[in-house]
């Protein structure tokens, strides 16, 4: 089991585009492996992207832990193909801003495709929460967050909130 370090605001490298994968080997399995591992180690996330523990490359786990049963979805070079003109507005957080939530509009319905583990491509459509994670992971690998949608007020907000967060941890867990 490896537990990969989280990258948190304001490190510049959560704004890197992440690139394509193009092997489906081993070596990504286990990364998949890696990223399911720091996603169920963390206590509250729903979803993780590579770029968030520094692998810059197109892959995305995402478990909702809905209804106590575990149903994981994990997304190679993930692609929105179409986003409903219907919207709605929910309280996002996410790993990288720790200690922080706020509303995002997000489209209510995307159809999006994908390439499974062993490089099979699928397609399918979301809604809800689903529909949510997905915008919000595919924004990472493109260098996106969530407080990007914010006004500047709401980012340093943010970004005090995650200092705090991150100060706090290293006194009591006295980890690196
Ligand atoms: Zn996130």
């Amino acid at each position: 089991m490896s537990v990969l370090k989280i990258i948190t605001i304001p490190d510049s490298r959560l704004k890197n585009k992440s690139l394509d994968v193009d092997k489906y080997d081993k070596e990504l399995k286990q990364k998949i492996k890696d990223l399911y591992d720091t996603l169920y180690f963390s206590e509250n996330g729903i979803g993780l992207a590579a770029p968030q523990v520094g692998i810059f490359e197109r892959i995305v786990v995402i478990d909702l832990k809905e209804d106590s049963k575990s149903k994981p979805l994990t997304l190679i070079n993930p692609k929105i193909i179409n986003k409903s003109n219907e919207k709605f507005i929910n309280q996002e957080g996410c790993l990288s801003i720790p200690g922080y939530y706020a509303d995002v509009e997000r489209s209510m319905e995307i159809e999006y495709e994908w390439f499974d583990e062993d490089g099979y491509k699928q397609t399918g459509i979301a809604q809800g929460l689903l529909s949510i994670c997905i915008q919000h992971e595919v924004d990472h690998l493109n260098g996106v967050l969530f407080i990007d949608y914010l006004s500047g007020l709401k980012k340093k907000m943010a970004l005090d909130k995650v200092l705090k967060f991150n100060k706090k941890n290293k006194t009591s867990k006295n980890d690196d």
